[in-house]
């Protein structure tokens, strides 16, 4: 019988899987027990099938470079605390809020920004979303309202359902953002639940992806983000240049087509926040503005992702 998304979802949370990473070549305990590895069953099935495995172990697989600690990397790279209003809310730039709507994930990126983010403490308990809801009702200049985590897919459709209700009683909200993994490394996340929600919600729907390496678009992930497009979402992606994964110019250009092919337009290409135990995939910003001049060169504009670098305390990305 197949699995729903939800029992995938609890396995991947266990790492509970018969050929997972943990029998992986490299894996180590002491880099586990820093971030807990975490990785779907349709995403290792998607790693076994791909021609070039190594940039996707090297996104999800605890290896030891992890236990390094050069001086610069930092827990909180971009500022988080600084910004959270509520708990489980941060303002940083005009005219939108970012939810951290939850504190889990369906696979646990090991270059992830949040990898130290104190979830416990800083995001609403689920369906408590009160606080964050009367912030926002009170500024009437937020007009968008980004759901993110943690991956807030990772919420049930009923309790999205219920937060997107409160959203719908502020006239000024007119946008829903969800940043997600969840199309991509649990396809079936987009089931026919999460469809009557979506097709129920009046607001603007824009989905970013987060893709970094075009061999994750899987078969199920195509028709994940098909689902998502009919849905009438405004699909984007976002990527992180990250050393060993795609810091090649025809990788990114690759990627960028293989998108475009499923409806989705590259966004941004951020430079790597420098997190702490994650300084392996970090790319010197003179490497990175290289490499995105090539892609330049090999794409129309609008398949070029906008190079960007989230500095903490500013009020926008900066362009890098
Ligand atoms: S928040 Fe996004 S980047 Fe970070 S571990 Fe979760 S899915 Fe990966």
């Amino acid at each position: 019988m197949t699995a729903t998304w939800q029992q995938e979802l609890k396995q991947a949370l266990r790492n509970d899987h018969p050929t997972g990473l943990i029998n992986q070549p490299g894996y180590d305990p002491a880099a586990a027990g820093l971030f807990a590895p975490v990785i779907t069953d349709t995403l290792l099935q998607a790693i076994k099938q791909a021609t070039d495995p190594a940039p996707l172990w090297r996104q999800f697989l605890p290896i030891q470079a992890e236990q390094k600690n050069p001086a610069g990397y930092v827990p909180d790279p971009v500022g988080d605390a600084a910004a959270t209003q509520v708990p489980g809310l941060i303002h940083k730039y005009h005219g939108r809020v970012l939810l951290i709507a939850s504190g889990s994930c369906a696979v646990n990126c090991r270059y992830c920004f949040r990898r130290h983010f104190p979830y416990r403490q800083s995001y609403a308990p689920r369906n408590q979303w009160q606080a964050s809801i009367d912030y926002i009702q009170a500024d009437d200049s937020i007009h968008e309202v980004i759901l993110s985590g943690g991956d807030p897919l990772t919420l049930s459709t009923k309790q999205l359902a219920g937060l997107t209700a409160q959203l719908a009683t502020i006239d000024h909200v007119k946008t829903l953002r969800i940043h997600s993994r969840m199309p991509v490394v649990l396809p079936a996340r987009i089931d026919d639940e999460f469809h009557t929600w979506a097709e129920s919600l009046s607001c603007h729907k824009v989905m970013v992806l987060h893709v970094n390496h075009p061999s994750e678009l899987s078969p199920a992930a195509r028709t994940a983000i098909a689902r998502l497009r009919k849905l009438g979402f405004v699909l984007l992606n976002q990527s992180v240049m990250l050393h060993g994964i795609n810091d090649q110019a025809s990788t990114l250009a690759q990627l960028s087509h293989q998108l475009f092919e499923q409806g989705v337009l590259p966004y941004y290409l951020h430079q790597f926040d420098p997190v702490q135990n994650a300084a392996h995939f970090a790319v010197s910003p003179a490497r990175t503005r290289a490499i995105h001049q090539q892609l330049m060169q090999q794409l129309p504009g609008y398949l070029v992702p906008k190079l960007v670098q989230e500095v903490a305390g500013e009020p926008h990305k900066t362009p890098l």
